[in-house]
C-alpha cells in the first residue's frame, strides 16, 4: 500500500468515527468536546493527520491535501448544523434582532365616514354664510308635521313611516322641525343648516331606521328659486367635483311650493347608464323648493315681504355616492374591516 493510500484510509476512518460521535453529541458540552477533539486547530485529530502531509512524496501531497480539506469542511458544516439545532429556534432568534423587519404598530382610530361627510358638508355651507343649528330627536306632532303644512290625515304623512312614542310624541322623521323652531325664535333674515339623526321604519340596501340629514333654510327679502339653484350647484360641485352635472326636476313636498328634486350625473357610469342609476345616467340626491307661504305664516313671518328656500338631503346617501359604498347598512354594523378602508 502506498503512503498516500494509507493516509487516505486513515482519513476515511477518522471521518466515519467523527460522524458517529457527532450523532451522539446532543448537549452543548458534548459538542464542545467534539469540536476540540476533531476540529481543534492545534491538537484536533484532523489537524494531526494533515501534518503527516509532509511524509508524502512531493507529487502526492496535493491529492491528499484536497481530500483532507474537503473532509474538514464537511465535518465543520455538520457540526455547525448540530450546534444551531442544540441552541434551539428560540435561542437562535434571540441572538439576533433583524432591524430591517417592519415594526409592529398599534391600531389607530379613524373618523367614521358619516362624520367625515357631515364635517365636509357643514364647512361648505358655512363658507356660504350659513350657521349650524340642532334640534331635539323627539318631536311632537306639531313640529314634525302640522307646522310643515301637513295637517292630520295629510297623505304625505304616510310616506314617513313614523315611529310614534305616544299619540303626540314621535321620533322626528326629518330635520325640518328645526326650521320651524329657528323661525319661531328669530326674525328674518335667516340662513341656517340643521343636521342630525332622523328615524323611519325602514331597513334594506338603501334604508336604515336611523339616518342623518342636512337641512338648509334661507329666508330674506327677494329670495328666489335662482338663489336656491346657485347655492345647491355651488355645494354639489364642491362636494362631488367641479365637473358634476346637475339637473332640477319638478316634484312635490307639502312644505315647499314650487318643489324640486335635484339629480347629479351618475358618479359610477358618468351618465352612460348603469345598475346604480337604473340606466338613467342620473342619481337623485336631494329635495328642495321655495318655502310654502303657509309655513312662513305659521311662524308669523310677513309673506308679502319675505320669501325663502329650503333643501334637505341624506348624509348616508351622499357618502355612499362619494365613497362608492353599495349597502347603507355597512355604516352602522361597526365592522372594523369596513370602517378602516
Ligand atoms: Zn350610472
Amino acid at each position: 500500500m502506498s503512503a498516500l493510500n494509507e493516509l487516505l484510509g486513515r482519513l476515511d476512518a477518522l471521518r466515519r468515527q467523527a460522524e458517529e460521535e457527532l450523532a451522539k453529541s446532543d448537549t452543548p458540552e458534548a459538542l464542545e468536546a467534539f469540536r476540540i477533539r476533531y476540529l481543534g486547530r492545534s491538537s484536533g485529530a484532523l489537524t494531526a493527520l494533515m501534518r503527516q502531509l509532509s511524509d508524502l512524496p512531493q507529487e502526492e501531497r496535493p491529492a491528499f491535501g484536497k481530500e483532507a480539506n474537503l473532509c474538514k469542511q464537511r465535518l465543520q458544516e455538520a457540526f455547525d448544523r448540530k450546534s444551531a439545532a442544540a441552541r434551539g429556534p428560540a435561542a437562535g432568534t434571540q441572538a439576533t434582532t433583524d432591524i430591517t423587519l417592519p415594526g409592529r404598530t398599534g391600531l389607530v382610530g379613524h373618523i367614521h365616514p358619516i362624520t367625515r361627510a357631515l364635517t365636509e358638508i357643514i364647512s361648505l355651507f358655512m363658507t356660504m354664510g350659513f350657521s349650524v343649528t340642532e334640534g331635539p330627536d323627539i318631536e311632537n306632532d306639531y313640529y314634525n308635521f302640522e307646522a310643515l303644512n301637513m295637517p292630520p290625515y295629510h297623505p304625505a304623512r304616510d310616506m314617513h313611516d313614523t315611529f310614534y312614542l305616544t299619540d303626540s310624541y314621535l321620533l322626528r322623521t326629518h330635520t325640518s322641525p328645526v326650521q320651524i323652531r329657528t323661525m319661531e325664535s328669530q326674525k328674518p333674515p335667516v340662513s341656517i343648516i340643521a343636521t342630525g339623526r332622523v328615524f323611519r321604519r325602514d331597513w334594506d340596501l338603501t334604508h336604515t331606521p336611523m339616518f342623518h340629514q342636512v337641512e338648509g333654510l334661507l329666508v330674506d327679502r327677494g329670495v328666489s328659486m335662482s338663489h336656491l339653484k346657485g347655492v345647491l350647484e355651488t355645494f354639489l360641485k364642491a362636494f362631488f367635483g367641479a365637473g358634476t352635472r346637475i339637473r332640477f326636476r319638478p316634484s312635490y313636498f307639502p312644505f315647499t311650493e314650487p318643489s324640486t328634486e335635484v339629480d347629479i350625473g351618475c358618479v359610477f357610469c358618468a351618465g352612460a347608464g348603469c345598475r346604480v342609476c337604473k340606466k338613467t345616467g342620473w342619481l337623485e340626491i336631494l329635495g328642495a323648493g321655495m318655502v310654502h307661504p303657509n309655513v312662513l305664516k305659521r311662524v308669523g313671518y310677513d309673506t308679502d315681504a319675505y320669501t325663502g328656500f329650503a333643501f334637505g338631503m341624506g348624509i348616508e346617501r351622499l357618502s355612499m355616492l362619494k365613497y362608492n359604498i353599495d349597502d347603507i347598512r355597512l355604516f352602522f354594523e361597526n365592522d372594523l374591516r369596513f370602517l378602516r378602508q
